[in-house]
């Protein structure tokens, strides 16, 4: 079965983080994730990541900090290995290129929403470190 590499950001600012809903075109459509998304050939994951964010929330100088943890989930023609790092410092406003919504919630708030099966674990972890 195919591995997809999926890297995903725990964006942090002061005691909140930031989920973003998947869009009704995407797989997941209405769900709450991490922003983030497939490692390309030959970037390391934070590369990944730093495209990512500037792809879907045209912000930039972005600086991934710590890893988090990884969660492996399984799709009916795929397995996702979804790695999350920690980001806490860019520049620009977030502006929503790909997501229908975004909010800063703390991570007992964001165990609330409908999050996306792969992050649940990713957040859990992140609340124990
Ligand atoms: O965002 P993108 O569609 O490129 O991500 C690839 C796949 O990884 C998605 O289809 C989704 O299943 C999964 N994903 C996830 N949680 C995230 C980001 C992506 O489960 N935070």
């Amino acid at each position: 079965m195919k591995i997809v590499n999926v890297v995903a950001a725990i964006m942090q600012q002061q005691e909140r983080i930031l989920i973003a809903q998947r869009d009704s075109q995407s797989d997941l459509a209405g769900y709450w994730e991490f922003p983030g998304g497939k490692i390309e050939n030959g970037e390391t994951p934070a590369q990944a990541l730093i495209r990512e964010l500037e792809e879907e929330f045209n912000i930039h100088h972005i600086q991934v900090t710590d890893y988090i943890a990884t969660s492996t989930i399984q799709q009916p023609e795929r397995i996702i290995q979804l790695q999350a790092w920690k980001v806490v410092a860019w520049q620009g406003d977030i502006q929503l290129r790909c997501h229908t919504n975004f909010c800063w919630v703390t991570p007992d708030e964001a165990l609330g929403y409908q999050l996306a099966p792969a992050d649940i674990p990713l957040l859990l972890a992140y609340q124990r470190i």
